[in-house]
């Protein structure tokens, strides 16, 4: 394990106080991240969930998933359930298919949101099956994690026409990391190519301080420098918002 410098936290985001029962984090009122599994192909190096994503941590077991969804049923201010991880595209679909119909039957959710980075790391993942069985329970939006436009592979591609064709609507978050993505060139060509494929650039987020990952900190100031560029010679369907998570505030946008 690498050590915890300076500002660094096994915890960024102060998830923990935030979790009334395993595997959900309810920090705003209408929405709740739903984390069904810690498990996760990608094994991104900044993580903010490194911690939880590393460790012995794999899928919910089903008395602590009844628990977490009984969370939701009882909350009738929730709206929006995010689903998030670990990659809820990695559970296996029989358990992906029972927790979406457990989730729409709820009267008081109105939408449904995955947070996956398996298109892009284990596409032949997404089949037309599972876009069929999503596309059941619509209203949902999924939100792609992709950083680097060399990730814009043909097997991405093709799992992007896939949940396309099945009409569901999708977004990008991307992380601005150091040396990998933070100038305008690259982000021009990532944001682009989502623009290309029927994505919605959404978030550009600044690199959360997860322990071993102050070497792909970008300092803010470069951040909105960047961004500006973009404002200035991009068209503007192709600007995500670039933010920064607060453990206690949440998501800040920057620009
Ligand atoms: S895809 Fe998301 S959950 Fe998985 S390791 Fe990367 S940042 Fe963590």
């Amino acid at each position: 394990m690498k050590k915890l410098n300076f500002h660094e936290s096994d915890d960024p985001l102060a998830e923990k106080k935030y979790s009334p029962v395993k595997g959900i984090v309810h920090k705003y009122h209408d929405r709740v991240i739903f984390c069904p599994t810690y498990a996760c192909p990608s094994r991104c190096d900044f993580c903010f969930r490194k911690n939880l994503v590393d460790g012995k941590n794999g899928q919910l077991n089903r008395y602590e998933m009844a628990a977490a969804i009984d969370y939701i049923k009882k909350g009738k201010n929730i709206r929006e359930v995010i689903l998030s991880g670990g990659d809820p595209f990695f559970l296996p679909p029989k358990i992906l298919l029972d927790i979406l119909k457990n989730l729409s039957a709820i009267s008081h959710i109105k939408i449904l949101r995955i947070h996956t980075r398996i298109p892009v790391t284990l596409p032949r993942r997404v089949t037309k099956k599972l876009a069929a069985m999503l596309r059941r329970a619509a209203p949902i939006w999924i939100v792609i994690h992709i950083n680097h436009p060399k990730e814009i592979t043909p097997q991405f591609k093709q799992a992007v026409a896939i949940l396309r064709q099945a009409s569901i609507p999708l977004l990008s978050q991307s992380v601005l990391l150091r040396g990998v993505n933070d100038n305008f060139e690259t982000l021009k060509k990532l944001f682009y190519g989502f623009v290309e494929l029927d994505i919605k650039p959404y978030y550009l987020h600044q690199c959360d301080p997860a322990r071993g990952t102050k070497n792909y900190w970008v300092p803010i100031k470069k951040g909105k420098k960047i961004m500006r560029q973009l404002r200035k010679e991009v068209s503007g369907i192709c600007l995500p918002t670039y933010v920064v998570d607060s453990p206690h505030r949440g998501k800040t946008p920057l620009y």
